[in-house]
């Protein structure tokens, strides 16, 4: 079965879907994106993704490409030609097409491409079960993280550093060596009080739509947190570790750099958040 893109207005084979050279997207990365997980298909924590795509749209002043229900029927229409029970749709927005010139051009209409593809729920399994490594980087990254914007030049080394140091995801180190977030991720620790620990959002990192579900299944659980920022040094010690994502859940962290995290093994805090958010997820989701 061939894949299916939807790209300003049209279904068209995934191999032939293209925007112009001139969309400001592909010159000035002057646009946003939006990742949903799909869930037996499901498409989960839709509507926080979505206002998070007004947001971010909001902060670049860049207009909405149609409605909120539009939009949420082109999702649909590429998750069904793509017949994707478990995987995720991509949504991006870009300012628009116009000739190369920094301002933003007036009178133009910001471009729309949504795309989506299979993940063998396997895959995302054998990382819970066996956890990951993560290697520590530099943050190098501009001061508006709080945007999900596509540039993600510094996100892109950061990840190829961490698959070069033989880990899976890296954590991003600012410079007082403080853990901002993973590099397509958010960052967590369990630290030996029990406290979930996770970094709080200024402009320094993605506000990510797992981390706020995750807070609200662990509040309802009982189990407390603390936005507060930790250093590297105190994520080795931590009781655990672990990354959280729309495609990955809740990911336990078995190794940072050369140091083994807890006895080695994933942590139980983060299987049961993950139990804890899959069910409140599908719960919540519209087909
Ligand atoms: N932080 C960064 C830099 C990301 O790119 C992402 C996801 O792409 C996340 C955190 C996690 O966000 P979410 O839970 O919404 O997937």
């Amino acid at each position: 079965m061939s894949r299916i893109a939807y790209v300003n207005g049209r279904y068209v084979p995934h191999a032939d879907a293209a925007v112009h050279v001139e969309d400001r997207g592909y010159q000035f990365a002057d646009g946003v994106y939006e990742v949903c997980a799909i869930v037996d298909g499901l498409l989960i924590d839709e509507t926080l993704h979505l206002d998070r795509l007004d947001r971010s749209l909001g902060e670049l002043r860049i207009a909405s490409p149609m409605g909120r229900s539009a939009l949420k029927v082109v999702m649909r229409e590429v998750v069904r030609r793509n017949r994707i029970g478990n995987g995720l749709v991509y949504m991006q927005v870009t300012r628009g097409v116009a000739r190369r010139d920094h301002p933003f051009p007036k009178g133009i209409k910001p471009a729309l491409v949504v795309t989506a593809r299979a993940i063998a729920p396997d895959k995302i399994e054998a990382n819970n079960r066996n956890g990951i490594a993560v290697a520590t980087v530099p943050d190098i990254r501009w001061g508006r993280c709080d945007i999900k914007s596509v540039s993600l030049l510094p996100n892109v080394l950061a990840k190829q550093a961490a698959r070069e140091a033989g880990a899976y995801e890296a954590w991003l180190v600012d410079k007082d060596g403080f853990v901002t977030e993973g590099s397509s991720t958010n960052a967590w620790i369990v630290d030996a009080d029990g406290n979930l620990v996770t970094r709080d959002v200024t402009n320094n990192i993605l506000r990510g739509v797992t981390r706020t579900s995750l807070f609200t299944v662990a509040k309802a659980a009982g189990i407390p947190i603390v936005e507060r920022r930790f250093t590297v040094d105190e994520a080795k010690r931590a009781r655990e570790a672990f990354i959280s994502s729309a495609t990955g859940y809740a990911t336990p962290v078995v190794r940072i750099d050369d140091t083994a995290i807890g006895n080695g093994q994933p942590g139980s805090m983060a299987e049961r958040l993950r139990d804890l958010y899959l069910n409140a997820a599908r719960a919540g989701a519209r087909p």
